[in-house]
């Protein structure tokens, strides 16, 4: 597609009908959950009507089906990101459980010698799971500063030492939109022999992602950010690094040959770490979201957001009282605060003028002590919002900064 018909691709999100407190709804929580076109919901309710079996165990046609309608849908994947091989591409519940897969499954190669650096800008996803692993086997996590809002590369080469394992970072913030110079990072450390983790929840919906490109050793995103269904994820691998790698939950498909008591062998890559019955239509969904995208185009979608983001940035910065947080070339993301006022004082208003956004600490506790706040506001945009909608939210601020000042 190359011309963008705003008004033909919201009606392909049935949610914009909707009124919310006597408004139609105007969006901006993109970033948490994006929500999803009827191509998605249908593909789902097709598949559950007309292919629903279990995958892997059955030799009936829906079973032989489902399991092929799965394995499409990771060679989709693969391809997204252009990984090598589908291989690569590990169904999880999403980026959470991605990186805690890592941390316990890769994780079992860490002693009490090494250590592990992380960001000072990552979502929790992205801190808590290395602390577990780290409290476990007594290793030592280092921390990435910032510094004027962006990574501070320069200590980077100081807090490596020949002990350092793993570094994991994002691809882009979560609350300032920042998108980090991943393979000029990667590139700073490949001779280091340091694995890569990088957290790309919300950044593959923006832009083309290239794993082979980045040089990344682990990649991972959510089906729910990505105008997917939840509960759907993915985790991609280098392959060689996965064959290396134990499994982290045990039960069916990720086994090859059960004994008793012992000797138990495991099951290839990428089963090996599919244990139990997966989210089947959720990976439908996810494919169909992925189709989406693809025929709307990465780069249509990109030119769109870059454009309705600085035209949002330069209207809130407008707003007397308000301080922005987020980086002038942030991906869709705004975060603000207006004068004193609670965050949540602020989304509460909004919703009652059919307004969503989000307000709190992002999951991102230690940013925000950066910042020296407790919570922020966070509008995220997608193609589908439209400038009208950032005017409403422009004058609903002015409007709730009058009411809450008097
Ligand atoms: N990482 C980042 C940067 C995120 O923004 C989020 C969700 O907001 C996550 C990780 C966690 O994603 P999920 O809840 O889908 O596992």
């Amino acid at each position: 597609m190359t011309n963008f018909n705003l008004e033909l691709i919201r009606n392909d999100f049935p949610i914009f009908k909707r009124k919310i407190n006597g408004h139609y709804l105007a969006y901006f929580d993109n970033a948490a959950s994006s929500q999803r076109p009827s191509a998605v919901i249908d593909a789902e309710k097709l598949f559950n009507q007309n292919n629903y079996a279990n995958v892997h165990r059955g030799v009936h046609t829906l079973s032989a089906q489902a399991t092929i309608l799965m394995e499409n849908v990771r060679n989709q994947v693969a391809r997204f990101i252009n990984a090598s091989s589908k291989d690569e591409i590990i169904f999880v519940k999403g980026t959470t459980e991605g990186i805690n897969l890592i941390a316990n499954s890769w994780g079992s190669k860490i002693t009490h010698k090494d250590n592990i650096i992380i960001t000072e800008m990552e979502h929790h996803s992205n801190i808590v799971p290395w602390q577990l692993l780290a409290k476990r086997v007594k290793a030592e996590i280092r921390i990435l500063p910032l510094k004027g809002g962006i990574l501070c590369l320069e200590t980077l080469s100081r807090l490596i030492d020949s002990n350092t394992r793993l570094l994991a970072l994002t691809h882009v913030s979560n609350v300032i939109g920042v998108t980090n110079p991943i393979k000029k990072i990667i590139d700073l450390i490949k001779s280091c022999g340091i694995i890569t983790v990088i957290d790309g929840a919300q950044a593959v919906m923006h832009h083309g992602v290239d794993v082979q490109d980045l040089g990344c050793d682990f990649y991972v995103f959510s089906g729910h950010k990505i105008y997917g269904p939840t509960g759907i994820g993915i985790l991609y691998g280098r392959k060689n690094i996965l064959n290396d790698m134990p499994p982290w939950e045990g039960g069916g498909a990720m086994i090859n040959n059960v004994k008793l008591p012992y000797g138990t062998t495991w099951n290839d890559i990428p089963w090996r770490f599919e244990a139990g019955t997966p989210n089947i239509s959720g990976i439908v969904g996810l494919g169909a979201a992925l189709n989406y995208i693809k025929n709307l185009g990465l780069d249509v979608i990109n030119k769109r957001e870059t454009s309705l983001c600085q035209y949002a940035q330069k209207k809130l910065s407008l707003i007397p009282n308000i301080t922005l947080y987020s980086h002038l070339n942030s991906v869709g993301i705004i975060s603000f605060n207006l004068g004193k006022h609670h965050a949540f004082d602020v989304g509460s208003f909004l919703d009652q003028y059919g307004i969503a956004i989000r307000t709190g600490h992002h999951c991102a506790m230690p940013l925000m002590r950066y910042y020296k706040v407790t919570a922020m506001c966070r509008a995220s945009l997608a193609f589908y919002n439209s400038e009208q909608e950032i005017d409403r939210l422009v004058s609903s601020l002015i409007r709730i900064n009058h009411l809450l000042n008097n």
